[in-house]
């Protein structure tokens, strides 16, 4: 997502951010709650009054939001997916997910979770404004049956709404779990979902639409022009979404044909631990320019060395320190074997945030192969006219 975000918290050790255009949409609920639903819901109390409401309301819309992509989070956490963040936006929510769902089983429940969660709330919100109707009428009980009721509407439609069945909405997930359990295509199944999802873009695209100009020019009442206009931008935002996970389908269908041995770095400079600092950026960094170097020894893979590690070191200690002093030791998560698919080498790459990893063989490093690497034989080997013929 483009343009700043805030970390505001971590549940369940899951960072909590906000994106900027979320403070726009707390800001336009906050003012529509408080200028036009509560006033007309409850007449008679004060500005700051509505205002206080509208944005307790807003907030707790939001949380309603955060708890339904925790039940997507948790539920891919059990099949370990590891969760990057969750992220609150202008159309609501997203768990930035780093690893693609094992099978169409986990995808289907891991999909299914946030409905749950939000139809759970919406009962929930049911249940207590039931309950309120047992105690004596008083302006408090009254605010709390209003705000119960919203909640609980809101949160009933949020379920609904992400059970289309349009790619990368909830509903187009488990289409794509089903797709994909029948046609054992993953990359298929999330085009074909994702070419639904185009079309409910398209769809609400011209609802939307529809509403604006009827409303604008009488035909229809003029309180739906602004329906119109969210609906238009939603329509807009699926159709982009839609249209950017079949790209990326086609990008990771042939990454997975391709094995790592085709894409790594043959000739791969190793560094001996026992070298100072001083010798390794003279010796290596500079005239290769690499961002990083395998750290070898008696042909044994033993770490890895980055730039970075090397500039969290003063440079007056350059010559005392030694490589082995400060590189990543070795791990089987660090290294590769050259058969393995380019789309699971990516992923592990994603999932351990690292740049490079080393192609290691009997023991024996035989490469190295960086996210770079990758992301240039994307750009070949997707010149931009070819996604038009898939
Ligand atoms: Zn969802």
């Amino acid at each position: 997502m483009q343009g700043p975000d805030w970390q505001i918290g971590r549940m369940f050790g899951i960072p909590i951010h906000v994106h900027a255009s979320w403070l726009f949409v707390f800001f336009f609920v906050t003012w529509s709650l408080a200028t036009g639903y509560l006033p007309d819901m409850l007449p008679g109390l004060s500005q700051p009054r509505y205002w206080g409401m509208g944005g307790v309301a807003a907030l707790l819309l939001f949380a309603s939001v955060l708890l339904h992509e925790l039940g997507h989070s948790l539920v891919a956490r059990r099949y370990r997916i590891p969760i990057g963040q969750i992220t609150l936006f202008i159309f609501g929510g997203v768990a930035q997910m780093r690893k693609e769902p094992p099978h169409p089983r986990a995808e289907f429940f891991i999909a299914i979770a946030g409905p749950i969660v939000s139809f759970l709330l919406a009962a929930g919100c049911m249940g207590l404004v039931a309950l309120l109707e047992w105690l004596p009428a008083g302006t408090s009980v009254q605010g709390l049956t209003v705000l119960g009721a919203l909640l609980g509407t809101v949160n009933a439609q949020l379920g609904l709404f992400n059970l289309l069945p349009g790619f990368p909405l909830d509903g187009g997930r488990a289409l794509r779990a089903g797709l994909w359990a029948w046609s054992k295509d993953y990359y298929r199944a999330t085009s074909q979902a994702a070419l639904v999802g185009l079309l409910f873009g398209i769809g609400f695209g011209l609802f939307g639409a529809f509403l604006l100009v009827g409303a604008l020019s009488g035909t229809l009442s003029g309180a739906l022009a602004s329906s119109g206009g969210w609906i238009v931008l939603l329509g807009a935002f699926l159709f982009a979404a839609a249209r950017g996970s079949r790209k990326q389908a086609v990008v990771r269908a042939s990454l997975a044909s391709v094995p790592v041995r085709e894409l790594m770095v043959k000739n791969v400079v190793a560094l001996s631990p026992d070298i100072t600092l001083e010798q390794a950026v003279n010796q290596y960094f500079l005239p290769y320019g690499y961002g990083g170097f395998p750290v070898v020894q008696d042909g044994r893979l033993v770490g890895v060395v980055a730039v970075r590690d090397v500039q969290t070191v003063n440079t007056s200690l350059w010559a005392q320190r030694r490589v082995a002093d400060i590189m990543q030791t070795s791990s089987d998560e660090m290294s590769l074997s050259p058969d393995v698919s380019a789309i699971q080498a990516l992923e592990r790459m994603m999932s351990l945030e690292a740049e490079r990893m080393i192609v290691v063989q009997d023991g024996e490093v035989v490469g190295m192969l960086t996210r770079a690497s990758i992301g240039h034989f994307i750009e070949q080997g997707h010149p931009s006219g070819r996604e038009h013929a898939s």
